[in-house]
């Protein structure tokens, strides 16, 4: 038997911190992995555009799945969460029927944290199914551990006391880093949660975009037996930091343009992902902490919402209508000759890299956490939905790349001249510090990546599993 190109199927929930992750795995195991790759993308009414995705459409096909209906949930106010499980699920056959009506079928399914729903159609098929999960392993952990808690913790005992949520071997959870379904156990999210964790279980593997270096402690305890491996029964790869590449050369944005006129690491960048969104209150003083600062600035701003929080699902739509009168009057014109404030949307990835920007300002989105962490940029965290709480904790008390205000940002109000401090702080005072811990987990990620690291071990080794041949070709394969 000759062995077959592996071919991924890879389905995306909606979102484009959901779309984006699955693009570049797509690219990573079709550029060095030798994967035939076909993504299914979900479709919603922001549909990514061109300079948003920025990828490369010959290295893979990308098969956006018919629209799927969920008036009755957005007119009743359901979460994002419960909207884009409901989108998931609806979604099933339509995935089925595109599958069935391909021609070279899909050796391997790949899902996303919100398709677990999905994995039964790898059984039909008989594919081997894997859950992509784009954020670290301790969040990883955390949902795969929670179907035990469930079991076996006594209501009250866990969740409802506000206590910490414990994991062996692990860094235990606050309350109130843990994410909103988990935060009371009696709601339809919280059921939806404790079953996407059952379903990770049954996977072939789950791939976490993290790297070895970064969560040494939480890794090793998922693999060893008598700590967690037992109630946690699948394989975890680290294969990260995976970050989208840079875009088309030709498309080159003015915002790098203005980076290239400002001294080296002077610019703060400031951005909360692709749905992070402010209340008014807030965004006032944040504009005013900046100007403050007297530090120069990137700025991408999004329409306020009341009590702020996030946009997800119709966050991508470019440009809204372009006016910035939600910012404090003046403070365009005040600030012109060191801010640039861009509305929307802005190209994250190459701003990062450029060697103009010093700290980053994030809602630590986790793929904005590792392109900054990648670039070697320092942060401030301002988490404020999904996991982020989580996210922010670990960058600040672990790994020391980050500093954060002791506010809450999702619940309270920061004010300026708190942020005034923080900025100053990353941009000058502690800035070199935080930076010497940054590059040291910038070149870990390099080597992790690199041929023969361990992230690039882990993701040749379901390259492996997902080719269809012998064992014993497989092994010559490998050497
Ligand atoms: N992004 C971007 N430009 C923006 C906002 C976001 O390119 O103006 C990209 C960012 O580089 C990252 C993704 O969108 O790859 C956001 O993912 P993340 O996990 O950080 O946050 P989420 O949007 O899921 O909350």
């Amino acid at each position: 038997m000759a062995i077959r190109k592996p071919h991924a199927a890879l389905l995306a929930s909606p979102g484009m911190g959901h779309l984006i992750p699955v693009l570049e795995l797509g690219n990573r195991l079709a550029i060095h992995h030798g994967f035939d790759v076909t993504v299914f993308a979900v479709q919603t009414d922001a549909p990514p555009t061109k300079s948003q995705l920025h990828t490369n459409p010959n290295l893979f096909n990308i098969i956006v799945l018919p629209p799927v209906d969920i008036p009755g949930l957005v007119d009743a106010g359901a979460t994002i969460f419960t909207q884009i499980i409901a989108m998931m699920r609806q979604s099933i056959s339509n995935l089925r029927s595109a599958i069935t009506a391909m021609k070279s079928r899909p050796t391997v399914l790949i899902v996303d944290l919100f398709g677990t729903e999905s994995l039964v159609i790898a059984d039909e098929f008989e594919m081997l199914k894997y859950v992509y999960v784009p954020s670290n392993a301790w969040f990883v952990v955390m949902t795969l551990y929670v179907p035990t808690l469930d079991k076996e913790v006594a209501e009250g005992e866990y969740v409802c006391e506000k206590k910490p949520l414990r994991i062996p071997g692990c860094k235990p959870v606050r309350f109130e880093d843990l994410l909103d379904p988990l935060q009371g156990r009696k709601n339809q999210m919280y059921d939806d949660y404790v079953r996407i964790g059952v379903e990770m279980l049954t996977a072939d593997g789950v791939l976490v975009n993290t790297w070895e270096d970064l969560e040494h402690t939480t890794i090793g305890a998922l693999r060893d037996h008598k700590i967690l491996r037992h109630a946690v029964n699948v394989t975890v790869h680290p294969i990260g930091p995976m970050i989208r590449l840079a875009g088309p050369s030709d498309s080159r944005s003015k915002v790098l343009d203005w980076l290239d006129m400002q001294p080296t690491r002077s610019v703060l960048y400031v951005s909360f992902g692709s749905g992070g969104t402010l209340s008014v209150q807030q965004i006032t003083e944040l504009a005013a902490g900046l100007e403050l600062s007297q530090k120069r600035f990137i700025w991408v701003v999004r329409p306020p919402m009341e009590h702020g929080g996030f946009n997800y699902l119709s966050a991508s739509k470019e440009g809204c209508d372009g006016t910035l009168d939600y910012l404090p009057k003046g403070f365009l014109a005040r600030t012109h000759k060191v801010g640039l404030v861009v509305p929307v949307w802005a190209p994250q990835t190459e701003i990062l890299a450029h060697p103009s920007i010093g700290g980053f300002l994030s809602h630590c989105g986790w793929n904005s956490t590792i392109e900054s962490i990648v670039n070697g940029v320092p942060l401030i965290a301002w988490p404020l939905y999904a996991e982020q709480n989580m996210n922010a904790t670990m960058l600040v008390e672990e790994a020391g790349v980050a500093i954060r205000s002791k506010l809450l940002p999702s619940k309270e109000v920061v004010m300026r001249e708190e942020i005034e401090k923080m900025v100053r702080r990353i941009m000058v005072k502690d800035g070199n510090e935080i930076r010497a811990r940054v590059e040291k987990l910038k070149n870990s990620a390099e080597k992790a990546l690199s041929k023969g690291g361990s992230s690039y071990n882990s993701l040749s080794k379901v390259a492996m599993e997902s080719a269809e041949a012998p064992d014993e070709i497989k092994t010559l394969f490998e050497q």
